[in-house]
């Protein structure tokens, strides 16, 4: 933790990351570690944050327009930290900043992460990167943006503090960020809760399109480049129906798979059960949390299902 502060202490120049297809935990931390560098590092620090396209409801800072989207190879950085995130991979365009900084941190809660960085801060029962984070910030130089950003990672990853990686302290870190006054019900309802109509409108095909194998412990629904396009939605529209699948009676595992290219498919895994889903996704180059994974599968949609529900009933039947 020292070895953190010290790193950033040093760093003329700090480059920060995510995740591609950044989620609410991606979006928050790297808000959050921004706030707060801007807060207390020396105004002559570079900090430059770099991420893919974040969904339209995580924009509540206008800080958010500062958010970069191109690689640029004349910038390098004397550190560069990587969150939310368990692979270099899967830092998209941004790894190449990380492989040409001075330095590099990565700072995480995936089981799956492959310690990619000069230094690895990876704590696997935080119910969220930004969890982490607060555990890092010394709690009076949190200004009220980074709690509002840590606030917005914890809820996402935690859906609504009702995930099983809800724990005592996230519930008590979430209570210090609300007693500072942020709008806490304003960023659930806002960033959580509301969907516009095209979300809703794919979300019932893809509930009407669903169907269940494996006597009804396992729900698959696809979703292909098609209907995305017909109803000019991105796959961040997509955001919360693993979620309703997951709680149909009798699952034990949720799948949502769309198509991303051709014979190339993105795949997300909810478990209820005693199924660990980051197994199956690893299997496939993927990753994740035992309850929570995911992963990029070629083939076409069939090869795909077959593919994945065979680990799935070998999980299920206890031939793990
Ligand atoms: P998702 O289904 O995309 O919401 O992802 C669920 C969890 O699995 C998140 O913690 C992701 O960071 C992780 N995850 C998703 N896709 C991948 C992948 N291709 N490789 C590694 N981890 C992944
Ligand atoms: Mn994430
Ligand atoms: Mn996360």
């Amino acid at each position: 933790m020292n070895n953190i502060l010290n790193e950033i202490k040093n760093a003329k120049s700090i480059g920060i990351s995510g995740h591609v297809r950044p989620d609410g935990d991606c979006t928050g931390s790297c808000m959050a570690l921004y706030f707060y560098l801007k807060q207390n590092l020396s105004e002559d620090v570079i900090i430059d944050i770099y991420l893919e396209p974040i969904p339209e409801e995580f924009r509540i800072w206008e800080e958010t327009n500062l958010i970069k989207q191109l690689y640029n190879k004349n910038i390098s950085y004397d550190l560069f930290i990587s969150l939310d995130n368990g692979s270099l991979n899967r830092l998209g365009f941004s790894k190449e900043y990380f492989l040409n900084a001075a330095r590099t941190i990565d700072i995480d809660h995936h089981i799956s992460n492959d310690k990619f960085a000069d230094l690895n801060h990876v704590i696997v029962n935080a119910s969220s990167t930004c969890e982490v984070l607060f555990d890092l910030f010394e709690e009076d130089k949190i200004d009220n943006k980074t709690a509002e950003a840590l606030y917005l990672g914890i809820v996402h990853d935690t859906g609504v503090f009702k995930h099983s990686n809800t724990t005592e302290k996230t519930m008590n870190i979430a209570g210090k960020l609300i007693a500072r006054g942020i709008p806490f019900s304003k960023i659930i309802d806002e960033t959580f809760f509301l969907k516009t109509y095209v979300q809703n409108q794919i979300l019932g095909r893809c509930l009407l399109e669903s169907f269940l194998i494996l006597n009804g412990k396992c729900i698959i629904s696809a979703v292909s480049q098609k209907t995305l396009d017909f109803y000019y939605a991105a796959a961040s529209d997509l955001d919360g129906i693993i979620d309703q699948l997951r709680v149909t009676d009798g699952v034990e595992v949720a799948v949502l798979i769309h198509e991303t290219g051709f014979h190339q498919y993105k795949v997300s895994m909810r478990a209820n059960g005693s199924v660990d889903v980051r197994k199956i996704a690893e299997n496939f180059g993927g990753g994740g949390h035992i309850k929570a994974a995911g992963c990029t599968m070629n083939g076409t949609l069939h090869d795909v299902i077959n593919n994945l529900t065979l680990y799935i009933e070998h999980q299920l039947t206890g031939r793990s």
